[in-house]
């Protein structure tokens, strides 16, 4: 067979994710109009619609009140996120019994790379089928999915959008460019309202015009070598890129005069430290170790570092800060900082034998409900009462980061 005629890479996007748990879940849901809200106000969003509610018109984002308008019937169920979670893990490793997962990309998404004869576009459907027939089994008929088959994973993903609900798609390297055609510029992950009014700017109004870019254009285009990147993502090349390496994550907030108690600098230090792991996964970058420094009334300060095995969940460096914090003299806090080193990227990572995938994929699930609802929709206990304070300053989106690998 002819390589242009092969996949390599599947991705897997469940369809309307939280509501679908729910009608699994609660049988007299199945077939009604669902919508999934993070609380029962009118005020609020719905953060996710089953299909019969998508028929009137309800989206993930539409306005409570809004939504009762457009359907009356509506059945409003109030977010389980443990729950979205479990069902996660239990998803994964159906797909696991069929074929490795290289990357869940959200709580909904997850991508794998295609070997030897399953690149064979016969055999990836076989695979997808097996897939979608193994999640039914394992973990319910109402988990429905839709599947891409790509040359690579930026166009598996795209191919996974195409066709819902309980969709499958292929993109052969043949069908490259004009299948694409069709597609609005903000269908393509990386490319937000921001994006596509620079693009705008450029005279680049459609995908067919996105294509007809050379390599330099839209090198140009986006500024940086991301164009290159789009440019052979959107001709089905697969590419490896080295990340340009970072040392250090590091947080610092001025504390609230009411918050400058050892407790208080202690709830705002455990903010800084979960929200400097979050940038940590979103990077791909695992810490050897943690730094904390306080600042004190008067010009003076403490610090204190402990060593740690090469981590990536917040749990572990909540504990260590909690050990460090004992060390601290007891004075008028005004300032804190919290450093995460040094950073090892994925390719030098050595997995510890004390590490638990299990618990870094949770806080990973937990970066991803905050992503989308709102920071501290899914937190650790001990940071119920920070909610709202040390705003982070990190720009989340919805997609992974573009500096990995599709
Ligand atoms: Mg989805």
């Amino acid at each position: 067979m002819n390589d242009t005629e092969k996949v390599r890479w599947l991705f897997l996007d469940l369809n309307a994710y939280f509501a679908s748990v729910e009608q699994q879940e609660i049988p007299a849901l199945r077939g009604k109009p669902v919508a999934v809200v993070p609380m029962m106000a009118d005020s609020t969003c719905c953060i996710a619609a089953s299909y019969e509610a998508k028929a009137f018109g309800i989206r993930c984002g539409t306005l409570v009140r809004e939504a009762k308008v457009l359907c009356p019937e509506i059945r409003l169920i109030e977010a389980r996120h443990d729950l979205y979670v479990r069902y996660h893990h239990a998803i994964v490793d159906a797909v696991e019994s069929c074929v490795p997962v290289a990357a869940v990309l959200s709580i909904d998404e997850m991508a794998s790379q295609l070997l030897g004869s399953q690149k064979d576009i016969p055999n990836a459907q076989a695979l997808a089928a097996k897939i979608k027939a193994t999640i039914a089994r394992q973990v319910g008929p109402y988990m429905k999915s839709s599947i891409g088959l790509a040359p690579n994973r930026f166009l598996a993903k795209l191919a996974s959008d195409m066709q819902k609900p309980d969709g499958l798609t292929v993109i052969r390297e043949m069908d490259l460019p004009h299948i694409l055609y069709k597609l609005e510029l903000r269908d393509l992950p990386g490319i937000g309202a921001r994006m596509e009014k620079h693009l705008h700017e450029h005279g680049i109004y459609t995908m067919e015009e996105l294509c007809r870019l050379s390599k330099a254009q839209t090198h140009a285009a986006w500024g940086g070598i991301v164009g290159e990147h789009f440019y052979a993502w959107l001709r089905g090349e697969v590419i490896r890129e080295t990340p340009t390496q970072r040392r250090s994550i590091s947080h610092s907030h001025v504390l609230e005069p009411e918050a400058r108690t050892r407790t208080g600098a202690f709830k705002i230090a455990q903010k800084l430290v979960t929200n400097a792991c979050i940038r940590l996964r979103k990077m791909d970058y695992w810490a050897g170790g943690l730094w904390v420094g306080v600042g004190f009334l008067g010009d003076h300060g403490w610090d204190n570092r402990e060593g740690l095995d090469e981590r990536q969940d917040t749990p572990t460096f909540l504990a260590a800060l909690n050990r460090l914090w004992k060390t601290i003299p007891n004075e008028r806090p005004i300032r804190v900082s919290a450093v995460l080193y040094p950073l090892i990227p994925r390719q030098r990572h050595t997995p510890s034998l004390f590490e638990n995938p299990k618990q870094e994929l949770l806080s990973k699930a937990m970066d991803q409900i905050n992503a989308r609802y709102g920071h501290y929709a899914a937190y650790y206990a001990s940071l119920f009462d920070t909610k709202g304070k040390a705003p982070t300053r990190i720009a989340f989106t919805s997609i992974p980061d573009l500096s990995s690998e599709f």
